[in-house]
This record gives C-alpha cells, sequence and structure tokens, in this order.
C-alpha cells in the first residue's frame, strides 16, 4: 500500500528533473478543470490530478472496486476531456489494469491510473473519468 500524494510527488519532481517543461500545477486542484466523475456500480473514482506538460494534460487518479463487483479483477479507465460547452475535445484510455477487490472489513483498496491527453486542457474545460471492468472497450477515438 502506498501513499498516492507522496507517488505524485515523486513524480512531479521527475517530471522536473527530465524536462525542460515546468510540471505545471494540478488543475483540479486550482479548479481551472472541473471534474465529473461517473460512478457504476463495478468501481468509483476516488481522486484525480491533472497537469499540463509538453502540451498534453497528464491524468493520474485512484480507484476502487464496488462493493458488488467481485467477478471482474481488470479494468480500464476511460479520460475524456471536454470544453466548456460540453463537446468531447479528445480521449484516452487506460490499458487493461488490475484492480483490486473491495472486501468488507479492509477498507478501500485503492488502484492508481495515469492517462496522458495529447492536448492540453484548457481552463474551464472538463474531465470526464469513467472505470469499466473488461479491456479497453475502443469507444474512445483516436
Ligand atoms: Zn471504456
Amino acid at each position: 500500500m502506498f501513499l498516492h500524494r507522496n507517488v505524485s510527488g515523486a513524480a512531479l519532481l521527475l517530471a522536473a528533473a527530465l524536462g525542460g517543461c515546468s510540471a505545471g500545477e494540478d488543475l483540479v486542484a486550482t479548479g481551472a478543470v472541473s471534474l465529473g466523475r461517473v460512478e457504476s456500480q463495478h468501481g468509483r473514482v476516488t481522486w484525480v490530478e491533472a497537469r499540463r506538460r509538453g502540451g498534453g494534460t497528464d491524468v493520474t487518479g485512484g480507484l476502487v472496486r464496488g462493493e458488488g463487483s467481485t467477478h471482474r479483477v481488470n479494468g480500464h479507465v476511460d479520460v475524456a476531456l471536454l470544453d466548456a460547452e460540453g463537446r468531447l475535445v479528445r480521449s484516452v484510455q487506460t490499458p487493461e489494469m488490475h484492480v483490486r477487490p473491495s472486501r468488507p472489513g479492509h477498507g478501500l483498496r485503492q488502484s492508481r491510473f495515469a492517462a496522458r491527453l495529447p492536448v492540453a486542457a484548457a481552463d474551464g474545460s472538463r474531465l470526464r473519468v469513467t472505470y469499466h471492468p473488461g479491456p479497453p472497450c475502443g469507444d474512445g477515438g483516436p
């Protein structure tokens, strides 16, 4: 079990050390980008951070599986960037990943995901983050 805040801090330092581009602030924390989490019985996205970097946007977050979801072990996350009017700008999917099951009495067991949008999120845009069980569903477009 790791502490995601420490991990993202380390990733931020690494990005700053490697690139000429300064890693930006978390757009979700500053309110530049609003967040729409789509919950389902299969899983719930617990936190999301988004940072502009190198002309794109790095999106990281955590998710937990739904209480009743015990039969699927793997899943993926769809990340969609919408403009201020709600039109789809770009969407990406993570590869299929292991998602830890939640067990009664053990609290929330978080899994971490990361995706990179090839465009920089504009102020006022929205991120919609959805967990789907199974392999990437192919509805994300190019
Ligand atoms: Zn999907």
